[in-house]
């Protein structure tokens, strides 16, 4: 497919995605703090973060969005929202390459969130913008959903217990065409199963409880798919 009727594609795919999102209701609520070392525009970032609220949505969690802006020097350039120390506050911090590749130097990386112990609720995350947009660009495609789509991705590894992914949707482990299309129309999102299991864990959270009472938490990633074509068992989550 030739960079013209790809970026028409992605462009079609945006038209639908505006009908793609439906209503659900949700009385849980998170506050997503993102703070942004990459630089995004902020128009471009409201929009991924509009994407990524509207699949947490129909998962049946209410986002609120907090933004802060750190120049290169890393030095707060908005007010930043101070750490409550609460767990229904989550912390998605935006990567240039140049901080990504201190964390993960394979540039296959699109993310990561960060484990905890003792079976405490897990805050903190990573996204790897800067690869985020090339892996979009790739394609001609805008980066606002793929943004959007691997900050809930990372958002649902906090939010999941164990080994979170899965071999479709959000979840999945390895981002090829088809996770890009999805995530273009909006429907890159969780099964019934996690969104039910998100629920339980907010409200959890939201009780004021400190600890999960079942299984370890582990770090994971996100990777871009190589290559157009994939094998099954590339799809295969790690067993890390
Ligand atoms: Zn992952």
């Amino acid at each position: 497919m030739r960079p013209r009727q790809l970026l028409k594609t992605c462009l079609r795919f945006l038209v639908a995605c505006t009908y793609a999102y439906g209503q659900a209701g949700a009385n849980l609520e998170m506050t997503i703090h993102v703070y942004d070392y990459a630089g995004i525009d902020p128009g471009e970032l409201a929009e991924a973060e509009a994407f990524a609220g509207r699949i947490l949505h129909e998962a049946g969690l209410r986002t609120q969005w907090s933004n802060c802006r750190f120049s290169p020097a890393g030095t707060a350039m908005s007010k930043c929202a101070a750490s409550t120390g609460g767990v229904t506050h989550l912390y998605v911090r935006l990567l240039p390459e140049e901080m990504a590749r201190k964390l993960a130097a394979a540039t296959t990386m699109l993310g990561m969130s960060v484990p905890t112990s003792n079976g405490t609720f897990p805050v903190d995350a990573y996204v790897f913008a800067e690869r985020v947009g090339v892996f979009a660009k790739q394609d001609l495609c805008p980066v606002p959903p793929l943004l959007g789509a691997a900050i809930t991705h990372e958002v649902g590894h906090l939010l999941l217990a164990g080994n979170a992914h899965t071999v479709t949707g959000i979840m999945s482990a390895h981002w090829g065409p088809k996770e890009k299309k999805d995530a273009l129309m909006g429907v890159l999102t969780f099964s019934r199963r996690q969104s039910e299991q998100m629920r339980v864990d907010v409200s959890q959270r939201m009780t004021g409880s400190k600890q999960r009472a079942h299984i370890a938490y582990g770090e994971r990633r996100i990777e871009p798919n190589r290559g157009g074509r994939r094998e099954r068992a590339d799809r295969i989550p790690p067993n890390d």
